[in-house]
């Protein structure tokens, strides 16, 4: 029996990247799990079907994050699968492009209702729903704790009151035997990083030299981190901020 057994899951932006990566491993622990997608009902139906294929269970909820009553969409859909959920994976997540001279108000603002607003509401709505001694795991980012790419300054921001977000509501959890960490990613393969890469000459050589140990991450890395997290072996380790750089901020 896996080590989630019995336990439901959620995890936002799973139809594709890390978030997939996460639905897919805590799918194979054993959860159920239920697979958000904001516009890739495909692929989200893809990570389900892995998800089964590896013998586990999973659904799709639909919901584009970012815009008002957002959360509460979402827990509406996830209610017509589930009674309650053990393992909230805040995942969703949009990066943007401009640097400070280049962004506007619309790209500032967008960026901050999907990665900071929309977890803050989906926990805010989701109290009642998260069972007692579950977990939430924030997916952060590792620039939030370094300067090395300037550009990002906004995104980075964003990851930057997540954690704050992650550290104050493990105080607000914690006397329900409910966990909450930042897991934070250093760089990955995914569509997200696709321009930088593949898109720019010797991106995935730079990227590759970030990392102490010399290589680019893959969605795997993350997953086993927040699988940890999600266990029973994670329940001493709360309003902690997680390194998964894969040593790209030493
Ligand atoms: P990705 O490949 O672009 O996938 C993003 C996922 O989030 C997709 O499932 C997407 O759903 C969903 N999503 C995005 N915007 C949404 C919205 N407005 N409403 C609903 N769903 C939305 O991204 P990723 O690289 O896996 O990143 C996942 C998380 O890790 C993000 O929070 C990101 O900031 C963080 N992170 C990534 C890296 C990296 O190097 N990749 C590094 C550090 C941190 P649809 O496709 O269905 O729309």
């Amino acid at each position: 029996m896996g080590a989630l057994a019995g336990r439901t899951a959620l995890v936002t932006g799973a139809s594709r990247g890390i978030g997939r990566g996460i639905a897919e491993r805590l799918g194979r622990d054993g959860a159920r799990v239920g697979v958000h997608y904001g516009r890739n009902e495909a692929a989200a139906k893809e990570t389900v079907a892995a998800i089964e294929a590896a013998g586990g269970s999973g659904f799709t909820i639909g919901v584009e994050l970012g815009l008002p009553g957002d959360a509460e969409t979402l827990w509406q859909e996830f209610d017509r699968y589930a009674d309650g959920v053990d393992i909230l994976v805040n995942n969703a997540g949009i990066g943007t492009s401009s640097a400070l001279g280049r962004i506007d108000e619309e790209e500032y603002d967008k960026v901050f209702a999907v990665n900071v607003k929309a977890p803050h509401f989906i926990v805010k709505h989701g109290l009642g729903r998260l069972r007692d001694g579950g977990r939430v795991v924030n997916i952060s980012s590792g620039l939030a704790r370094t300067a090395a790419m300037p550009d990002l300054m906004a995104y980075a921001m964003t990851k930057g009151a997540l954690d704050v977000f992650t550290r104050d509501l493990s105080k607000v959890l914690g006397p329900r035997g409910i966990t909450v960490n930042s897991v934070a990613p250093g760089i990955i393969d995914t569509d997200n990083t696709a321009g930088l890469l593949h898109g720019t000459e010797g991106g995935w050589a730079q990227a590759e030299a970030f990392s102490a140990l010399g290589r680019v991450g893959a969605p795997a890395d993350v997953a086993d981190v927040v699988a940890f997290l999600a266990s029973d072996s994670g329940r001493w380790v709360t309003g902690s901020w997680v390194d998964a750089t894969g040593g790209s901020l030493t």
